[in-house]
């Protein structure tokens, strides 16, 4: 072992008894072992990661850790703009005038890290963010890698997780399906022909549902729970939606949902035509089902919610204020959303949170905005008060990566996390926004957040 594989050894288990808190390793490193910059961002790194191979049993093979992995800083000799590029990036003119960009700071001040609690990763800077320990209807304790988006550090959520640690875990209830749906879409030229077509649906309907289960849902266990019929019109045209909406317990079952209701349109088409119902056009409507846009009426996705509770002595000690502070906080962040937005989207920070995993664990759905709403909650039970968030639809693919690969740095973090099923992912998911809500409130009524010096 050389010296610095002995340096890393001696902080990863500083790091793993509290004794370093993990974000202050650069600092500790330049302060207590002489260490120099920009070299001491890869041994802080390097420090983390042995501490989580050596808290999780498990060692890195795909997470890649670069040779420099920091960033620098520039200036433009034109218009005195300051820039952030990491220390690979070779392309250094100015996006604005063109010029060629100068080093910005003194050899030694000009490097910075790529992101806080960095451990590895090129295409995403993936951070260590705490363990967050939970119980309820999944008992686990996490180990949080997330990939954050630009402005947004790990420290609110592993100080988060350190504080809902303390106060005993998480609390987490999930629920025991997660939903799909797929809109078959009908039009007519009559409310009349309209109404035949209901008639035979509702009569083909169970032995096409027996049929769509059998073919393409059973794999996974999936069931049809309901199917709606909606009538909409425009100008002289007569719709129906037959919505289609399954569940699974250890899968998403998106894709194979709609395979069943693409292969239920040919189906009914047949049926109608042997009944003599004439119709103009069938379809997959998909606006009706909601595809990939977010939906307050939990359409797809699984409910998980994750609650920590504190003595309201306690949590105003934590906060340096009255819990009716507390109340009034979540009020006006409600009233802001629902007002602004016309109904819950994201309360809180869960914007910024919850892509933070979907990102470092790559899993299906993709496009962060619409893998799930959030809501932020308070509650006050006799001398306790309830902090909470819920993600009433949370999309999950961690079972079915057959419907969208999953590549092996994404694997390897989602073993390391302590993620298996997708009931697991849902309760990290709660847990870890939970952690950086509970911190950020904090923060805000302390007046601690974007606090100007
Ligand atoms: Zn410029």
């Amino acid at each position: 072992m050389n010296d610095n594989e002995k340096l890393v050894e001696e902080l990863a288990g500083k790091i793993k008894t509290g004794e370093v808190q993990p974000w202050k390793t650069e600092s500790v490193l330049l302060e207590e072992y002489d260490a120099s910059a920009p070299d001491h961002f890869r041994t802080a790194a390097l420090s983390r990661r042995t501490c989580i191979e050596e808290l999780t049993g498990h060692k890195f093979n795909y997470l890649e850790l670069p040779d420099k992995p920091y960033l620098m800083q520039w200036r433009c000799p034109k218009d005195n703009s300051i820039w952030h590029l990491e220390a690979r990036d070779t392309d250094t003119a100015c996006t604005r005038c063109g010029s060629a960009l100068e080093p910005y700071g003194t050899e030694a001040e000009r490097f910075r890290p790529l992101v806080n609690n960095y451990i590895g990763g090129k295409e995403e800077y993936y951070s260590y963010a705490g363990q967050i320990k939970v119980f309820g209807d999944v008992d686990k304790t996490f180990t949080n890698i997330l990939a954050y988006g630009p402005g947004f550090g790990s420290i609110g959520i592993s100080v988060g997780c350190f504080r809902v640690n303390k106060l005993g875990g998480a609390e987490v209830k999930v629920g025991r399906w997660a939903g799909a749906a797929r809109n078959l879409g009908y039009i007519f030229e009559s409310e009349e022909e309209r109404e035949k077509a209901v008639v035979a649906a509702k009569i083909f309907l169970p032995e096409l549902r027996k049929e769509m289960e059998e073919k393409f849902l059973s794999e996974f266990r999936g069931e049809i729970y309901e199917v709606e019929f909606v009538r909409r019109q425009h100008h002289g045209q007569f719709y129906i939606y037959i919505c289609f909406y399954t569940r699974f317990e250890y899968a998403r079952g998106h894709g194979d949902t709609s395979s069943a209701v693409g292969f239920a349109r040919g189906r009914m088409d047949a049926e109608f035509n042997e009944k003599g119902v004439a119709y103009t056009q069938s379809l997959i409507a998909m606006g009706f089902d909601g595809d990939l846009k977010p939906s307050p009426r939990n359409r797809r996705g699984r409910y998980v919610s994750a609650q920590v509770k504190v003595p309201i002595p306690a949590y105003e000690k934590m906060s340096k204020t009255g819990i009716d502070k507390l109340m009034s906080y979540m009020e006006i962040d409600r009233q802001g959303v629902m007002q602004e937005q016309g109904g819950f989207v994201y309360s809180g920070m869960g914007g910024e949170i919850i892509p933070a995993l979907y990102r470092g664990t790559k899993v299906n759905p993709r496009p962060y905005n619409v893998s799930c709403t959030e809501n932020v909650y308070v509650e006050i039970k006799g001398n306790d008060v309830i902090f909470g968030v819920e993600l009433p639809n949370l999309e999950v693919g961690a079972a079915s990566n057959r419907e969208g690969l999953i590549c092996p740095t994404a694997r390897e973090v989602l073993k390391f996390m302590g993620i298996g099923t997708s009931k697991e992912f849902a309760a990290a998911a709660a847990a870890i926004t939970l952690a950086g809500e509970f911190n950020f409130a904090l923060l805000h009524l302390r007046g601690e957040m974007y606090a100007g010096k």
